[in-house]
């Protein structure tokens, strides 16, 4: 396969926000790919390349590639694209940076502008994928006719998607069967959704473990006999940079284990420290005996993967943190209780709070370790933000609600291009009162309808509650709240002066997944 028709998908991928669309193209490309190719397609549509880093600088990338002339309206087959980078990257010693200046010149006089630019990014890391890791199991079961859920599972348990994809597609369906939770393979992490509050984290999971909720790094420890590994969420090993939490492995009556946790910095006081400031501590190679003075690192530890040669991950959690009780003291983990109560929730939940902590984390009981998903089976519950948004429009409701204009469109206001940016809507929090006192100032703006949508003059400020920004190809500023609701109106406030754009996207942006 040639390098153009893969930088052909690449582009076709980025032009369209159907899940189903990228799947197809995806899928159709591994379906082209020879045996030996499949890994460097997916490798290269996840941004990574199979060498690592190869000593090419971003100048030096610059200056070779990103021309647009020269070239020879040709392309390379992705099998030679690789034995080059193997090339450039075995250069070594006096020399070899000419030398490798010369490889790349001679790669980009075989391939079009376009493909240069490709290999530029994928280079020096900056190569913007065209899907996800989801897509991308999707269209490798897809390839493959295998099914999602187990492409999903082997690439949860070994993070490597050039290898599942290999696997899917030369041995099929029983090849990824063999995938299993192995020692010193990190496994990735299971993560939370958001959840408005106790109340509802009750009403969807039951009885439910609520634990702190603490502002550090996630880390994963695999331990055999004295031997231990620390990894990072994004499964990088960390191990050199966290001694303490060695140690603390290390004393645990067990031959191997694998634990997921949180380790993070605490002030004398207690309390913990920011983020940022816990993060100090990962990635440092040198000097760590000096930094562990001056920012210890307390760990916590919340499940229990593998213990004794044996995986855990397919056993409810109940049963996962009964092992848990027998090897892991209290005072490393973190506060917890197990109820279906709201006030006993809620009473965690001001504690954690009033502690420093960023608020709970919310478990069913029944549930298996589901690593890589962002699953129903983990709740976080966060302090809820406001905004002031604007309303552009409101739709007619239903059954109670008839003949009362209720679901508000929302948007912030973008002073760039004055316009307002839809975020969501919703009709939560809103008392009979608001509702007829919004349906009448609203009709007294109205600009036109469409179907049960009625558009208004964006005058109307409201106080929005919610918990996350989510992004979201629905709306035009690619953002969405989650669980918005109704606080109160801001007569006193001005269209203009509701909350921008901008601050909407640092809320996103605060939020994101971290870790290195
Ligand atoms: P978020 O990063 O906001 O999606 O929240 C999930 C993250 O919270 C996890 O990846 C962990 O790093 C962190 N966390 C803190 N405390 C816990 C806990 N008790 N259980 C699970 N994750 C936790």
């Amino acid at each position: 396969m040639e390098l153009a028709r893969l930088v052909e998908v690449w582009s076709a991928l980025r032009q369209t926000r159907s899940r189903k669309a990228k799947t197809k193209l995806l899928a159709g490309l591994l379906h082209d790919a020879s045996s030996g190719e499949v890994a460097l397609v997916v490798g290269y549509l996840s941004a990574q390349l199979r060498q690592g880093k190869i000593g090419l600088g971003y100048a030096t990338v610059q200056e070779a590639l990103v021309v647009e002339s020269g070239g020879s309206g040709g392309s390379l087959s992705l099998t030679e694209i690789d034995k080059r980078f193997d090339a450039i990257g075995r250069q070594h010693g006096k020399g070899s940076k000419q030398q490798r200046q010369r490889l790349l010149r001679s790669m980009a006089e075989a391939i079009s502008a376009t493909e240069r630019r490709f290999l530029a990014s994928l280079i020096v890391g900056e190569l913007r994928q065209g899907a996800s890791e989801g897509v991308m199991c999707d269209a490798i079961a897809e390839a493959s006719s295998a099914d999602p859920a187990t492409v999903r599972r082997a690439f949860m348990l070994c993070g490597d998607l050039p290898k599942v994809a290999v696997v899917a597609l030369v041995e099929g369906a029983r090849g990824l069967q063999s995938f299993g939770v192995t020692l010193f393979v990190p496994l990735r992490p299971m993560l939370a959704q958001p959840a408005s509050d106790v109340r509802g984290a009750i009403e969807e999971l039951g009885e439910a473990l609520f634990e702190y909720k603490l502002d550090g790094a996630r880390i994963q420890v695999h331990r055999r006999g004295d031997e231990v590994r620390v990894y990072s969420r994004a499964l990088n090993d960390v191990t050199h940079s966290v001694p303490e939490i060695v140690e603390a492995t290390r004393t645990l009556a067990a031959r191997s284990l694998i634990l997921d946790g949180e380790a993070l910095a605490l002030q004398p006081n207690g309390r913990p420290h920011r983020f940022q400031t816990t993060m100090r501590r990962f990635g440092r190679r040198r000097d760590v005996e000096a930094a562990r003075r001056s920012l210890p690192l307390s760990v916590y530890f919340f499940d229990l993967l593998y213990l004794n040669g044996e995986s855990l991950i397919d056993l409810p959690l109940q049963s996962r943190l009964a092992k848990m009780e027998a090897l892991v003291s209290d005072a490393v983990r973190p506060r917890r209780t197990m109820t279906d109560r709201v006030e006993v929730a809620e009473a965690l939940w001001s504690q954690a709070i009033e502690e420093g902590h960023e608020g709970l984390m919310a478990k069913g009981l029944s549930s298996t370790y589901e690593a890589g998903s962002r699953g129903a089976h983990w709740l976080k519950l966060k302090p809820a933000h406001t905004l002031d948004l604007v309303v552009v429009a409101a739709e007619w409701g239903s059954g109670r609600r008839r003949g009362w204009l209720s679901n508000l469109h929302l948007a912030a206001y973008d002073p760039e291009n004055d316009d307002f940016v839809m975020l969501g809507k919703t009709f939560k929090g809103l008392t009979d009162e608001l509702l007829a006192w919004q349906t009448e100032e609203l009709l007294a703006r109205e600009t036109h309808r469409e179907d049960y949508v009625v558009h208004v003059r964006p005058e109307l400020v409201v106080e929005i509650a919610f918990n996350e920004v989510q992004q979201s190809p629905r709306y035009p500023g690619g953002l969405a709240l989650r669980f918005a609701r109704v606080k109160r109106y801001r007569t006193d406030k001005t269209p203009k002066s509701a909350d921008v754009i901008e601050t909407v996207r640092a809320i996103h942006e605060g939020a994101q997944p971290r870790g290195s």
